[in-house]
């Protein structure tokens, strides 16, 4: 290792950037992340750093004896320039970044993941930069977001038990316990889980535990929230549904306990009561619980009836909305669920409710260009259809059918409402599916070209 990373303390410090261009803003960029005051030394500053100078975060200079800086990055567009500016800085002992100029560097600044306080460092002692990028990238999506917000709760609670806890041991066993050492799931912490896990590790158990409401998307893990990620990754219980993906599922914590609680249209299933008080139980039992339900929680999921029983049981929850069938059966269909001009509302329907076929509100579901994505459809389509029919809709309006939309087995049907029974049958559409009535299908770029 030639170059050692260092975390150096620059409030207050003086930092001075020759140059206005590309390269001092590129490096003004991780500067102005710090508390240093930030001189740039520029005739021409660009429009970027004029901005930054505007709102006090630099101060502009036209000279500057280096005198007082702590550290210096040479910048200008012209290598020349700046390698004549590090010669000056070596005289002066200075430490100095020349943009681009190994020769002219005696420290080069890492690709950074910044969560400050938790800041992440990769460097490749300039052999390949981009390889240092690559490597950000992925970190930058393994930390979550708050982490910052994250070591500072854990710096408070640590002040609290170093008051409360003498015994250095205890403590240490505790912070293991809260932090999942050895457990490899860093990236399911956050403010609410620590403070979570702090509680529950402090009162030996007893503490009341929490329930996410998570939404798992339509089943392409590319399509949970980063949030939803790291709730997943905390869980100690998962209580998850039929059409939640295996995909998805396998995210969770490996460790935790997975209950199935799947209802199958017309078939067995789980009592909306029993979830209830498996949600209850095991809350109250202490565990983080995560109820993975497919798609969006809120859209056709019977979400408010789980909230009423945490509510009724004093239990507080947390809601993760998720990606809902119909906008990933949309972006299937790339088209957009309204467009402008064309109609004013996108309605999310259900072909089923408690007392059987849903009645809808067909006078307005025929007008044309009317559009619906209606969810449960698939046994009620010629209902559907019938109703649709006698409120006037044209026999030709087009209805795409998107099954296991996102999944790699989806499948793509577009018909009209005339032909749409014998479509699903001929398709043998089993679903899960949704109707998209008065959608059509882009066709791919590729297939039109070989049309025209
Ligand atoms: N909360 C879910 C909907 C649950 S109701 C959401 O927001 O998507 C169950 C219905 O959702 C299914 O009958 C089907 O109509 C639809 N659905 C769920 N996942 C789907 C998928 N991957 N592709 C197409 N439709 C899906």
């Amino acid at each position: 290792m030639r170059y050692l990373p260092i975390n150096m303390d620059l409030r207050g410090k003086r930092v001075v950037v020759f140059g206005g261009g590309g390269a001092a803003e590129a490096k003004l960029r991780t500067i102005l992340r710090t508390e240093a005051e930030v001189r740039v030394v520029s005739d021409e500053p660009s429009a970027e750093i004029q901005r930054w100078a505007d709102d006090g975060r630099l101060h502009l200079a036209t000279d500057c004896c280096l005198d007082c800086a702590t550290l210096i990055y040479a910048a200008t567009e012209e290598p020349e320039e700046n390698l004549r500016l590090a010669e000056l800085a070596r005289a002066k002992n200075i430490p100095c970044n020349a943009a681009d100029m190994p020769a002219g560097c005696d420290f080069i600044t890492p690709a950074l993941v910044d969560r400050a306080p938790v800041v992440v460092a990769i460097g490749s002692e300039g052999t390949s930069p981009g390889l240092a990028r690559a490597i950000k990238s992925d970190i930058e999506t393994r930390l979550p977001s708050d982490l910052g917000e994250t070591a500072r709760t854990i710096k408070g609670l640590r002040d609290q038990l170093k008051i409360e806890e003498p015994d250095i041991s205890k403590r240490q066993a505790i912070w293991a316990d809260v932090l999942g050492a050895g457990r490899n799931d860093f990236s399911s912490l956050s403010p609410e889980t620590v403070s979570e896990r702090y509680s529950r590790a402090r009162s030996g158990g007893d503490a009341v535990g929490h329930v996410h409401i998570v939404g798992a998307g339509p089943g392409d893990p590319d399509l949970l929230t980063v949030g939803a990620l790291r709730v997943m990754h905390s869980a100690d219980v998962v209580i998850y549904d039929r059409l939640v993906s295996d995909d998805v599922l396998a995210l969770c914590r490996r460790e935790a306990e997975y209950i199935y609680v799947g209802k199958v249209p017309g078939g067995a299933s789980t009592r909306q009561e029993e979830i209830n008080r498996l949600l209850v139980k095991h809350a109250q039992a202490g565990s983080i619980v995560v109820r993975l339900k497919s798609g969006d929680p809120l859209v056709f999921g019977r979400a408010e009836e789980e909230f009423a029983a945490l509510d009724a049981a004093g239990l507080d929850f947390t809601i993760h909305p998720g990606i809902t069938a119909a906008t990933a059966a949309a972006a299937s269909l790339r088209h957009s669920l309204t467009v402008r001009g064309e109609n004013t509302a996108a309605v999310l329907a259900t072909g089923h409710d408690e007392n059987g076929f849903a009645e809808l509100d067909w006078a307005s579901l025929a007008k044309p260009g009317a559009r619906a994505t209606i969810y449960m459809g698939l046994r009620a389509s010629r209902f559907i259809q019938g109703r649709l029919m006698v409120s006037g809709a044209d026999p030709s309006m087009p209805v795409c059918v998107v099954e296991n939309a996102s999944r790699k087995n989806e499948v793509i049907l577009s018909t009209t409402l005339a032909e749409l029974p014998d479509a699903l049958a001929a398709g043998g559409i089993t679903g899960p599916a949704v109707l998209m009535l008065g959608y059509t299908r882009r066709g791919a770029v590729k297939a039109m070209k070989e049309a025209s």
